[in-house]
């Protein structure tokens, strides 16, 4: 400690490349300060740094760490109470540039699992970075000495130790994470893709925020009653609420009435939510996919012969590729790709569908006949993927009744309240036949595996070998190419962005030579980062980093889906 104090004194009125000289590690009372990486100007993204607080001083029980939806918990909880405390303490601008600025990632309703901070039995360590302090480009050693001797441990103490916690807070926050990853694992078992407790709140505060809806202007749901199921909770006792079955599912009702608001709480239930936001028991099962309509997308070489076929171009549709997928070419792509690596729910609103993916009624098969329509819709493939492959559907569909022959529950949304109509849809689609023709020939043709070639990766930009980075939630710019993913609803945190972009070099580096499968690739990594944390992302071997939060295998493999650059070899058959 007191040799960062001499060498902050001794740089002090300098040039900024003197402060290269403060990284290292320092003592502290109570916790160890690393500063890894030094920035080489005021501008330049700032300076890395973590702090290591002993288990002496952190104190946090070890209950509140005991398995991984705790952790997971934990870790977040003290990732938001360092922003907290960043807020209440830090001064904050001190000079060009990023001086004086601290700062931990940002969280937002999701519980994730994130490396900014790691608990572990002997420490908890929060890693965030730090403007290193300059008027022009000379170093204001003084203000640096305030951020690293009164600022940094004051943040310290404020949010990372349990006595200047509210620890009931604290325990409400691992318990409801540890409360929904128990009904998360429960759901398959009993036959469930997704719970809706009662008395959730669905609605957000508006397009732009998150948040849960104002209290009384927001509509909490209730089950009706024969869809009406309880989970046994570790920490909640009995929840109650509504749970949709396995099997085909479609949600209805009249325009505004809150279809796509609960759609999207679905979508979203793959996550765990925070205390207060309303969804905190709004649970999806892990294979829970949104796709969508994406027109303009790349597809490279993927099998969507189960909903095209007979292409005007005379295009193989066992391999389709294209720079500039329509909407239905896009949509069947962006479905095959999601059950490639095991997706076990698609989740649709037809507000962001094709039309002509999703029906073709009994006038359009007699106007255009089925030889000069490549499509098959999805109505003739949503049972054969349910039957044969496991892959259920839940359909916002608003507009067209002849998916009521198809679907095994029907869920009517009346001014927010859903209402289980199956009974009267089963009556309907009996009396009013659509007496359209089924077009499926026959079962789901078998899944083609795809294997990207390591020459679809190419990280280096300019100078540099690797230059990986993400300006947006929905953006990564990989090398020299950038990647679009703005239809790739579920990706919900810059950070998940940034560790997609650096889980693709991880994959080419470890294991696109191999002639792996798509879904090889993204087990592979998943295990990868179970066994050693999110650290192994980062590009640079001995260096930690604390932007990164837990990607689903859906994201990554929608990444590499999406590459410009990426080639495929087609493998055959899934095994
Ligand atoms: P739909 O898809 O059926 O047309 P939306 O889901 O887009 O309807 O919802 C329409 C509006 O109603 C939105 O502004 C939404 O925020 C609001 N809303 C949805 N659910 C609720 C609710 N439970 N309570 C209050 N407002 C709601
Ligand atoms: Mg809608």
């Amino acid at each position: 400690m007191e040799s960062l104090r001499r060498k902050l004194s001794r740089i002090d009125g300098r040039g900024y490349g003197s402060y290269r000289e403060i990284r290292g590690v320092y003592d502290f009372p109570g916790y160890t300060l690393f500063i890894d990486h030094v920035q080489g100007d005021p501008f330049a993204p700032p300076s890395r740094v973590r702090v290591r607080v002993e288990e002496e001083s952190a104190c946090m029980s070890e209950a509140l760490f005991s398995n991984r939806s705790r952790r997971t918990g934990l870790e977040d909880y003290l990732a938001r109470s360092f922003a907290r405390a960043v807020d209440r303490t830090a001064k904050g601008e001190r000079g060009s540039g990023n001086s004086g600025r601290i700062s931990i990632q940002k969280c937002g309703q999701e519980i994730l699992e994130r490396s900014s901070v790691v608990v572990s039995r002997g420490w908890v360590e929060a890693r965030f970075t730090v403007g290193l302090p300059a008027r022009g480009r000379t170093v204001l050693g003084r203000d640096a000495e305030e951020m690293f001797f009164r600022e940094i441990p004051a943040i310290v103490r404020r949010s990372l130790l349990a006595r200047s916690l509210d620890m009931e807070d604290v325990r409400r926050h691992v318990e409801i994470a540890e409360d929904q990853d128990s009904i998360r694992n429960e759901l398959s078992r009993r036959g469930y893709v997704c719970f809706v407790a009662d008395g959730s709140i669905l609605p957000r505060s508006s397009g732009v925020d998150d948040r849960p809806m104002d209290g009384s202007r927001a509509v909490p749901v209730k089950s009706p009653g024969s869809l009406c199921a309880t989970f046994q909770t570790p920490n909640s006792g009995e929840v109650r609420g509504m749970a949709i079955p396995a099997g085909v599912t479609l949600v209805v009702g009249g325009g505004y009435h809150g279809k796509s608001t609960l759609l999207r709480a679905i979508e979203r239930g793959v996550y765990n939510h925070i205390p207060g936001d309303g969804r905190e028991l709004v649970v999806t099962v892990r294979g829970a996919v949104k796709v969508r309509a994406e027109d303009g997308r790349r597809v490279e070489k993927v099998d969507i012969s189960a909903f095209l076929g007979n292409l005007p171009d005379g295009m193989d549709t066992r391999e389709f590729s294209t720079e500039d997928a329509s909407g239905s070419t896009s949509q069947a792509a962006n479905i095959v790709e999601v059950v490639e690596v095991g997706a076990e729910l698609l989740l649709m609103d037809e507000d962001t569908c094709a039309t002509n993916f999703l029906i073709r009624d009994r006038r359009m098969q007699e106007l255009i006949k089925k030889e000069k329509e490549p499509i098959t819709p999805f109505l003739d493939r949503v049972r054969g993927l349910s039957q044969h492959l496991g892959v259920s559907s839940i359909l916002v569909l608003g507009g067209s009744g002849d998916y009521l022959d198809v679907a095994d529950t029907v869920i009517a949304l009346d001014t927010y309240q859903p209402q289980d109509v199956t009974g009267f849809a089963r009556e309907v689609a009996a009396r009013y036949r659509t007496r359209r023709e089924i077009e499926a020939e026959g079962e789901l043709p078998t899944l083609t595996r795809r294997a990207p070639l390591p020459e679809s990766f190419n990280p280096k930009r300019g100078r540099r070998d690797v230059k990986i980075d993400s300006k947006s939630r929905s953006a990564i710019s990989f090398g020299r190419t950038e990647i679009d993913l703005s239809c790739v609803e579920q990706l919900v945190d810059i950070a998940q962005t940034r560790a997609v972009g650096d889980a693709i070099h991880y994959i080419s580096r470890k294991y696109a030579a191999g002639s792996h499968s798509m879904r090889e690739i993204v087990q592979k990594l998943e295990s990868d980062i179970e066994k050693s944390g999110l650290d192994v992302l980062s590009p640079f071997p001995d260096q930690v980093f604390g932007g990164y939060a837990l990607p689903r295998r859906f994201e990554v493999a929608a990444a590499i889906n999406r590459m410009r650059t990426l080639s495929v070899e087609q493998l055959g058959p899934e095994r």
